[in-house]
């Protein structure tokens, strides 16, 4: 390896991913001596390349799907929200050669929703989309906010419940099916279901969103998504996709990797400008 500290995103596929970019911008932007690459890395040969990795001198590791729950275990020490998300999406090697795990989603899109979009989660009715993944790692920070009332909704209403039993040690948080969600309405709506990937549409019910209420879908496309479209049609306040999300939750890693926060405004400014152009 180059005498550069050296830091990698592990996924399958990983072609696509922007991280590599914007850790070379933080990079840039605050004087960080480094190097970032992406390494296409399949579920069973995790835990030799992360080995490597670190053996050969790598500091640290951000971790896309499907490797978060394999980075989770791995990990030998691990924060609380990574401890309550059962996913990591950062690995950092500490100076004792241990491996600390952390999960930055959900902070990630709480900096976005607050700082970038001026969206408070203090005393509103938030209801998530979704019982998987992304659904597990937001739910302990945006509880760090005091919502009003916090809902999970699921087609598989099961894993909903689950995930409300998990944290409810936090806070109370409802759990149901979208049927069951006819009559209420909510001040945010958070779509972590992996509908738009296949640019499909969780079965909303009308009237769902509150006047002046706003939407977000942690997914991103150069498009707008089915659920950013339907937001819109609601004449939402906000009608986001999870860009911000994603550079937000790359500065926490890189805070945690090299003590600097860099300032995300920029490098999501040019990242909205290239896929608009
Ligand atoms: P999972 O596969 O773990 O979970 C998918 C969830 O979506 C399940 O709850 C599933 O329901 C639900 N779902 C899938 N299709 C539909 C549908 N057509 N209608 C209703 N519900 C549906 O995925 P993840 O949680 O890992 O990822 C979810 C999304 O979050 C992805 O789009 C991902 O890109 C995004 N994400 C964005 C990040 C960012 O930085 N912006 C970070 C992390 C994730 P069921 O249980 O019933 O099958």
């Amino acid at each position: 390896m180059s005498s550069l500290d050296q830091y990698s995103v592990f996924g399958s596929p990983i072609k696509h991913s922007k991280s590599p970019r914007i850790h070379k911008l933080f990079a840039e932007q605050t004087g960080q001596a480094m190097q970032y690459s992406a390494e296409l890395v399949p579920a069973d040969q995790f835990v030799q390349t992360v080995k490597g990795f670190f053996t050969q001198g790598g500091q640290g590791i951000n971790c896309t799907v499907p490797l978060k729950e394999l980075a989770w275990e791995y990990a030998d020490l691990r924060t609380e929200r990574a401890e309550l998300a059962k996913a990591v999406n950062t690995l950092a090697l500490q100076e004792d050669g241990r491996v600390l795990g952390d999960n930055t989603d959900g902070v990630g899109l709480v900096t976005d929703l607050q700082n970038n979009h001026q969206i408070a989660l203090k005393q509103k009715r938030v209801l998530i989309l979704g019982a998987g993944g992304a659904s597990r790692g937001i739910i302990l920070p945006i509880l760090q906010e005091a919502p009003l009332t916090l809902t999970i909704v699921n087609r598989t209403v099961a894993k909903a419940r689950t995930l409300a039993d998990e944290f409810s040690h936090k806070a109370k948080i409802n759990a149901c099916g979208y049927e069951d969600l006819a009559g209420q309405s909510f001040d945010l709506i958070l779509n972590a279901t992996s509908a738009s990937l296949s640019n499909d549409l969780p079965p909303l019910a009308a009237g769902i969103l509150a006047a002046g209420g706003s939407c977000y879908d942690l997914a991103y496309a150069n498009e707008a998504t089915a659920f950013v479209r339907w937001a819109r049609e609601q004449q939402a306040r906000n009608s986001l996709d999870g860009l911000g999300m994603l550079v937000e939750q790359a500065a926490d890693a890189f805070y945690l990797w090299r003590g600097v926060r860099p300032a995300t405004d920029p490098v999501i400014q040019m990242l909205e400008a290239e896929r608009n152009s």
